[in-house]
């Protein structure tokens, strides 16, 4: 093991092909130490050391929960404007009528979510993401959520179909948005911009950013998600503003939020197959992921 000048990255370590520790030599001697990494699917329950890809080592602590809500909890950090956003595999549906586990959802939605997220800022959008900790958590850019669920729709599917008497998979002649008003009390009711800007939940340059951005979000996702042989039917996003009032893309994306249908088949690789009772949920979730690629 190669002495250090100071506390130097040597290595890390893996296990399963997964880093599980930061191989370290110390500056008085070359005895090196490993500190550990816990990329295990449950939380962890120690401060998370964070290899920054440039040899250095951050770590970074859940304080406060902040918010638990029903796929993920939300902490406060030592840094007043980082959140740090941890995924659970409780899944729920209708309103939180049916509740349930899907397996290994958690970690394969904060993967997936940030994995998109670096492609969506590569493309001019920005989002909340800072730095994925492990499997289940990510450190995250603190925002004031934007109180409305901004949808697309490629194809009818879900409410819509059901809405307009649609067969679902229908292709639309262009993509459609509508927005909910982020309510849990009042089961997020459909409204239009100018409910938004009657009820003061955002202002019109908020609006016209939000739209904005959600067309490019929809173009970039449709055209990679097509490459993994995928089609794209739906999804709702989130945005948020940080404290000098820029908007950015918040929350997830994943086969909770997304309908993702196999080109070919037209098999439900969502959450659809969960709230229909359609089987092999866990199964979808993982082929989604298989097919993102990611190390
Ligand atoms: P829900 O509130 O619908 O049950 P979740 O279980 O996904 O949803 O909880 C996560 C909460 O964190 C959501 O209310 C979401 O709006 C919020 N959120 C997501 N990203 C951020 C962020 N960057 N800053 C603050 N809040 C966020
Ligand atoms: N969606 C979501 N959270 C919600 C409501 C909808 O992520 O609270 C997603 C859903 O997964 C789908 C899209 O938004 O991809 C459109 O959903 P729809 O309005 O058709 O409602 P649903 O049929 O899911 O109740």
């Amino acid at each position: 093991m190669p002495k250090g000048k100071k506390r130097k990255f040597v290595e890390k370590r893996k296990r399963c092909g997964r880093i599980v520790g930061l191989a370290v030599c110390s500056e008085k001697d070359s005895i090196a130490f490993i500190i550990p990494i816990y990329y295990n699917f449950s939380e962890s329950k120690y401060p998370i050391i964070v290899d920054n890809k440039k040899g250095q080592v951050n770590t970074m602590e859940k304080k406060e929960l902040l918010y638990e809500g029903k796929a993920k909890k939300v902490y406060t950090t030592k840094h007043p404007d980082q959140l740090i956003v941890s995924y659970k595999d409780d899944a729920t549906a209708f309103d939180g009528q049916k509740k349930g586990t899907i397996v290994g959802k958690g970690a394969i939605n904060n993967r997936m979510t940030n994995h998109i997220f670096k492609l969506l800022e590569q493309k001019g959008v920005p989002t909340h993401l800072v730095e994925e900790l492990n499997d289940r958590e990510t450190v995250v850019k603190k925002v004031e959520i934007v109180p409305l669920e901004v949808i697309i729709r490629n194809y009818s599917a879900g409410s819509f179909a059901k809405k307009l008497g649609m067969e679902e998979g229908i292709k639309l002649a262009c993509p459609t948005l509508e927005f909910s008003y982020k309510n849990d009390d009042l089961h997020d009711p459909f409204i239009n911009s100018y409910y938004a800007l009657a009820l003061k939940l955002a202002t019109q340059e908020e609006i016209d950013a939000i739209t904005k951005y959600a067309f490019v979000v929809n173009d970039v996702m449709q055209e990679y998600f097509a490459s993994l042989g995928i089609d794209l039917i739906d999804f709702k996003i989130e945005f948020g503003r940080l404290a000098d009032g820029t908007i950015i893309l918040a929350d997830e994306v994943s086969p909770d939020t997304c309908r993702l249908w196999d080109k070919e088949t037209h098999e439900k690789l969502d959450k659809d197959r969960f709230r229909r009772d359609l089987g092999n949920v866990e199964d979808a979730y993982n082929e989604v992921f298989r097919r993102l690629g990611i190390q």
